[in-house]
């Protein structure tokens, strides 16, 4: 169940993004550097009173996820792309994650309303007691009835107050799944559309990380920073771009390399579809109230 003081600030945070990505729209476009947007949308969240709850996500045509810049990035938006910009905000802790897919060519757009209508239907199917199996089946079908591939192993996935991943999950495809929506639940749904493999697989790129446990260090630089880390952003994602206080920038991805490898962080590769193929994805953050879905990442 969600107090009116929770509800306050998920709703606040729900704004912010939603004015987040309407910015976007207005930012993204190719010839851009990608840093230039990641930092711009990132200082636009903190204008508006939110704080950051992971680094702002762009991932470019096969990238479906986790892909920010790192310091000194020199990519730049290409012609011809399709770009998620995938955003998150919080409120004293209480999540907004929400994300959209813009094209910079008219081949995509039914790739984008695939992922934009699947994610319509199945908010629009919850509410309290339905199972989330029937609204990954409506995603499936939804993508599928388009022509394309529903993103199989990235789904959707309950927040709780400085947690993006609560425990359940909403997978993009039909399962056996018993869980139901229960009334109070904030979830973020977010299906991925897809003209390749339907998978995401791992690429040798990280540049999203978030803290997981003390250990690994005895009393060294490391292990302040890594106190720091803890307390700075409570468990949630950050990028190598927020450190630049913390730890001298050139060292910077040496020392949260050690940090993963000793088990102290955890890390977030870059993820994309396993053919090439081009991905989309939509995503917003829902209550589950009585009556039905809550959207509060929407105008
Ligand atoms: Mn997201
Ligand atoms: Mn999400």
């Amino acid at each position: 169940m969600v107090s009116s003081d929770e509800l306050d600030k998920i709703v606040r945070a729900g704004k912010i993004i939603s004015s987040t990505l309407k910015y976007a729209s207005s930012v993204v476009k190719p010839g851009v550097p990608v840093i230039d947007v990641c930092e711009e949308l990132e200082r636009y969240i903190i204008s508006l009173g939110g704080e950051l709850a992971f680094p702002c996500n762009v991932s470019i045509n096969d990238i479906a996820a986790h892909y920010t810049s790192p310091l000194n990035d020199t990519s730049i938006i290409p012609e011809n792309s399709i770009v998620k910009i995938d955003v998150g905000a919080h409120v004293d802790g209480y999540i907004a994650d929400a994300a959209i897919t813009l094209c910079f060519d008219s081949e995509f757009i039914d790739l984008m309303e695939a992922s934009k209508a699947a994610l319509e239907r199945a908010i629009y199917a919850i509410k309290p007691g339905v199972y989330i199996r029937q609204v990954s089946r409506i995603i499936e079908n939804t993508i599928k009835s388009y022509g394309f591939k529903p993103i199989r192993n990235l789904s959707g996935h309950l927040m709780k107050r400085y947690l993006l991943h609560g425990g359940k999950s909403i997978p993009n495809v039909s399962s056996s799944y018993d869980e139901v929506f229960l009334e109070g639940e904030v979830y973020a749904i977010e299906p991925f559309a897809t003209n390749g493999a339907g998978y995401v697989e791992d690429t040798s790129e990280v540049y999203i990380y978030s803290f997981s446990k003390m250990k690994g260090f005895k009393s060294s630089f490391e292990k302040k920073v890594l106190k720091k880390i803890r307390s700075k952003f409570r468990g949630l994602p950050f990028s190598e771009r927020w450190l630049v206080n913390l730890i001298p920038p050139p060292k910077i991805k040496v020392v949260l390399e050690k940090m993963v490898s000793k088990g102290a962080l955890h890390s977030y590769p870059v993820l994309r579809d396993a053919n090439g193929g081009m991905v989309s994805q939509a995503e917003h953050t829902i209550i589950v109230l009585r009556d039905g879905a809550m959207i509060v990442t929407s105008e």
